[in-house]
């Protein structure tokens, strides 16, 4: 008698059903720290019915609607901060241009190429520690004519916000605000040393406390491990997190971080996929690095994200927009509208009752 031997990919990881598991989910089960680690140990064959479920969460909460951000890098370089991973860091030898705050017609510019292009969100991003009052002023005055002009929803990224920032912002208009966490509390020391994970906590919590919608996400690949990277998600669903962009470390040559080891494709989608599972209804973007670490896969990512950015980074170059509408469309996805809502109740965007 022969006796089949199960297949190798069969472990204990891969023994889960997902679907029944995002359906526990929906009903309102909250995912364990265990079952987010099963997430990141599903083997390589067995992905695809990992994102059918994270699928379903996606779908559940947000149908089968894209969201588009567009960024400008306002200003670039300059940064006193020490960031092993970015090229406008203190002592980073990168090459990249370097210049002071964008003036404002510039900024207003922006976002209109944003709307044009079909960006609900338009995200005006500055290096440095953190906004001085003159560069608070600049960037508040171009938020106010922006908003006159277009109903487009704007996120801010100044850096650490000092005591009665966030309001001013608030004031301006500002709909959001990003200060990523990067990494887990345990692995920040390894990532930087000029700023504190609690410094970049305590921003996010100002945002939020004056009613902007808090940002605040991952850099993944930076050496982090499995429980890190469980961790940040736990933390984020805990802080609030409205948005939280994934973004897989693009190793730049001249950073501390140059020779870092590149994420798979199938560990990106895997850490896409627990995000989901931990925040099944706030806006998982996949950001940064999106196309180098997944390649081919990408449209795979949308299955599990909701939201991506469209074009450049902030120093690294994205894809053609027409190739990322072309996925879309090509998925049978849709875009959400300009102006139009995606939940979560305390954007202050306007026209929104809850
Ligand atoms: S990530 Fe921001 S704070 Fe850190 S070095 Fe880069 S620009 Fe400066």
């Amino acid at each position: 008698m022969i006796v089949m031997e199960p297949p190798a990919a069969e472990n204990a990881a891969t023994r889960v059903d997902w679907r029944e598991r995002a359906e526990r989910v929906i009903s309102g089960e909250s995912l364990t720290r265990a079952e987010a680690r099963q997430i990141l140990a599903v083997d390589d064959v067995e992905i695809l019915g990992l994102l059918d479920a994270a699928f379903l969460l996606r779908r559940h909460n947000f149908g089968t609607e894209m969201k588009l951000n567009m960024l400008v890098n306002a200003k670039s370089g300059l940064c006193p901060e020490d960031c092993n991973y970015c090229s406008q860091a203190r002592g980073a030898d990168t090459g990249i241009d370097r210049y002071p705050l964008l003036d404002k017609d510039t900024l207003v510019a922006g976002a209109r190429e944003a709307r044009d292009r079909g960006a609900s969100t338009y995200c005006i991003v500055a290096s440095g520690r953190g906004p001085t009052p003159k560069e608070l002023t600049h960037v508040t005055d171009a938020v106010r004519e922006i908003k006159q002009e277009m109903p487009i929803r704007i996120c801010a990224c100044l850096g650490l916000l000092k005591e009665g920032q966030a309001d001013q912002l608030k004031d301006a208009g500002v709909d959001r605000y990003n200060h990523n966490i990067n990494t887990s509390r345990r692995h920040h020391e390894a990532i930087v040393s000029t700023h504190t994970y609690d410094d970049r906590v305590e921003t996010v919590n100002d945002a939020k406390s004056v009613g902007i919608s808090p940002c605040s996400g991952a850099i993944v690949g930076m050496g982090e491990t499995d429980d890190d990277r469980v961790d940040m998600a736990f933390e984020l669903h805990a802080m609030g997190a409205e948005s939280i962009p994934i973004n897989f470390l693009i190793p730049i040559a001249g950073t501390p971080m140059g020779d870092q080891a590149p994420l798979t494709p199938y560990d990106c989608l895997r850490i896409l996929a627990m995000f989901r599972f931990v925040s099944p209804d706030r806006e998982i973007r996949v950001a940064g690095g999106r196309e180098i670490r997944l390649r081919s896969l990408q449209p795979l990512a949308l299955f599990a994200a909701n939201s991506i950015f469209l074009g450049d980074y902030l120093t690294t170059d994205g894809q053609d927009s027409q190739q990322d509408r072309d996925m879309i469309d090509d998925l049978g996805f849709g875009l959400e509208e300009v102006g139009s809502c995606s939940g979560g109740g305390s954007c202050g965007s306007g026209g929104c009752s809850s």
